[in-house]
């Protein structure tokens, strides 16, 4: 197959404005952060999601560990979370000396088993780190009970969940911390990129100044103290304006974007309905009180089935499926550094079962159609 007709992975989807606002930041002359476009983008978000306070970050990553700063984790402390997930849902609490504790997935959504928490709380757990996987909405009512009757903070890795909800509110919105992504691989981008959403007011001051280096600048830019000096402990976690500036052209977008992308999932989801029929493999599970993203589409591939058959077959016919992720409580930084709870037979099972499909804008109709008939030949020869 020649190298036109290959199907990426991933392709970054630019909206056409980034240049044109990245160029405007520039005659701006203000690079570093929190200029313009910074506030745009924390306005739109706080505005789209109900959040208390927005703030942008380097990554989803610094995003995280920004909530850890804020939870003040001491070195034994606990937090829950599922082990099939990014590792920096767990780097973020580790980093703090907290020990990462796993807890099996859901076998319909792959997101954590809210039945399986409350045994899971010990005297030193601080926290729950549900993930939102492929933006589907953990069982939040559920979760958010069992924290409040133990007294634990939520922080919602709602990497993969910009644009979707969970009974109406968006996903980051809803614990008292939420972590968006807008790495080049999520559905909004700015090539690296992230955000915090404060969800308890009380906290956003704070959050300010970890973000500001521990230092109160924020507040002396709004003109309410006089001269800004060290506060607390805090790091660099904000992007410059020319990130901030790309990522508007994207915001502003957003609801486009992702209409784009639940029309791809749809196609992928009707074409494989007879595969599912035929029991070779299931299709995404997304509750109703769920309005997802379209952040990815995965199948389950059935348990007799070689993934990496299939993963070869599809590269050779031109087409880069992928799987992930390696199962955090098995991987050597989580078994060092954290705690299985439990078996975790799902998420042993579904992690060596599920197959990525490429889903980026300007996928063409017969570009998936192809995937889908490659995938029927693969998995008939796996
Ligand atoms: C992408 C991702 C992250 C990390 O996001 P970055 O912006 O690259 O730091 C964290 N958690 C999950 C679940 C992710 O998918």
């Amino acid at each position: 197959m020649n190298n036109s007709s290959r199907i990426p992975f991933n392709r970054p989807h630019m909206t056409g404005r980034e240049l044109h606002y990245i160029a405007e930041a520039h005659m701006n002359g203000k690079l570093a952060g929190d200029g313009p476009f910074t506030k745009r983008c924390h306005g739109w978000i706080e505005s789209q999601t109900g959040t208390a306070k927005a703030l942008l970050a380097h990554s989803c990553t610094a995003a995280l560990e920004m909530a850890a700063l804020l939870m003040d984790l001491e070195p034994g402390d606990e937090v829950i979370m599922p082990s099939y997930t990014f590792v920096s849902t767990a780097n973020a609490f580790a980093l703090r000396g907290a020990v990462p504790v796993f807890v099996d997935v859901r076998a319909d959504t792959l997101n954590l088993d809210e039945s399986l928490i409350e045994a899971a709380i010990t005297p030193r757990t601080r926290g729950i780190a549900p993930v939102h996987y492929a933006g589907v909405s953990c069982e939040m009512d559920t979760i958010i009970d069992i924290a409040r009757r133990h007294g634990l903070r939520v922080i919602e890795d709602a990497a993969q969940g910009v644009m979707a909800s969970y009974k109406g509110r968006s996903l980051g919105s809803i614990g008292d911390f939420g972590a968006f992504s807008f790495h080049e691989t999520k559905n909004v981008i700015s090539g690296e990129g992230g955000a915090l959403l404060v969800n308890d007011p009380a906290l956003a001051t704070r959050a300010e100044i970890i973000r500001e280096k521990g230092t109160d600048r924020s507040r002396y830019f709004r003109g309410e103290v006089d001269k800004y000096t060290w506060q607390d402990v805090g790091s660099s976690f904000l992007p410059s304006e020319m990130t901030a500036a790309f990522l508007w052209a994207q915001l502003e977008e957003a609801e486009g974007l992702t209409a784009q992308r639940l029309a791809l999932w749809d196609v992928y989801h009707e074409r494989l309905a007879a595969m599912e029929r035929a029991g070779v493999l299931r299709r995404p599970i997304v509750p109703t009180e769920c309005a997802h993203n379209a952040h990815m589409y995965y199948i389950l591939l059935d348990s007799g089935i070689d993934r990496q058959k299939v993963l070869d077959y599809l590269g050779e016919q031109g087409i880069n499926a992928v799987f992930h992720y390696v199962p955090l409580h098995s991987a050597p930084g989580g078994i060092r550094l954290g705690r299985a709870h439990g078996e975790l037979g799902v998420t042993d099972s579904i992690s060596s079962r599920l197959i990525r499909l490429p889903l980026w804008i300007g996928l063409s109709v017969e570009q998936q159609a192809h995937v889908v008939e490659t995938l029927a030949t693969a998995v008939e020869l796996a």
